[in-house]
């Protein structure tokens, strides 16, 4: 379906990000792979892409706090490939703490990484877009880019504010065959989320079995995680023909946790 277009997937050394990269190889379509991660993690993956799917692959080592380097990563993406016909925005972080307490590096960090990168890469997309009049953007936000949660003053923020950034390329590019979306999951078992899970069965001093059962259980009906491979389906649909008119909405994947 996407064979010789190429797709720019940010964070796509790990977690959802490598999973959308995988299902959009997978259709055919060429990748730039971004995130950290040691030299021979970075090789094997695109290595795995390559022979498993036949697609090429370009890795781009920019810093989603720097708009600089993510100007660079979509002028190579155009040296290397001629084309951009999809954008995931996906890099993120998190870091939680009451709002009094939370450390003015980690406000920048977040918002630089979860939203303003969003906004770089956006703007230096859209010309190439433009001109094939054809073009895919899809930010992934969060179910806290719908609603809050305590200790996630940043995180919540920045999401809020890329389901905001979402609407408005969409209604900029409305008459072109340039969509905008976002998709917002609820709790996929990753290492941000480990993370967190591991902290919270530090804090309570529980096993990190009972604080994985208690995280799903405070806010995700289904009382499973997503699928991220799931997040992968849903970025190639959104990348469709049959998606052309979904555009400036957001698509929860969330086991139920915003019907509530
Ligand atoms: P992850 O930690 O597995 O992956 C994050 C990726 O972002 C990695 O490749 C990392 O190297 C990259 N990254 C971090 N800082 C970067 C920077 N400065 N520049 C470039 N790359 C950087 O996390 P994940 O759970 O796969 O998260 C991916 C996205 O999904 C994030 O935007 C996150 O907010 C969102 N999300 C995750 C969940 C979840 O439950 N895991 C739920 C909703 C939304």
């Amino acid at each position: 379906m996407l064979k010789g277009k190429t797709a720019i997937i940010t964070g796509s050394t790990s977690g959802i990000g490598l999973a959308i990269a995988t299902v959009l190889a997978e259709a055919g379509c060429n990748l730039v792979l971004n995130g950290f991660s040691d030299q021979n993690t970075i090789k094997n993956i695109q290595e795995s892409m390559q022979n498993k799917f036949g697609v090429n692959t370009f890795y781009s080592s920019a810093d989603m706090t720097k708009p600089s380097e993510i100007e660079l990563m979509i002028a190579d993406t155009l040296k290397h490939f001629n084309t951009l016909d999809v954008l995931v925005n996906n890099a993120g972080i998190q870091y939680v703490a009451p709002v009094e307490e939370f450390p003015d590096n980690k406000w920048d960090d977040i918002i630089g990484i979860n939203l303003s990168a969003s906004f770089h890469t956006i703007k230096h997309a859209l010309p190439q877009m433009k001109k094939q009049n054809a073009g895919r953007i899809i930010n992934i936000a969060s179910a806290h880019g719908l609603v809050a949660s305590t200790g996630k003053a940043a995180y919540v923020a920045a999401k809020h504010g890329l389901v905001g950034l979402t609407k408005v390329v969409a209604l900029e590019n409305a008459q072109l065959n340039i969509t905008c979306n976002s998709i917002c999951p609820g709790w996929v078992l990753t290492p941000l989320v480990e993370q967190q899970i591991k902290n919270n069965a530090a804090n309570h001093k529980i096993s990190i079995e009972e604080a994985t059962r208690t995280l799903i259980a405070e806010k995700q009906p289904s009382l499973r995680f997503v699928k991220d491979i799931d997040i992968g389906q849903l970025v190639l649909f959104l990348c469709s023909d049959a998606a052309l008119s979904i555009t400036g909405t957001h698509v929860s994947i969330d086991g139920g946790w915003t019907a509530q």
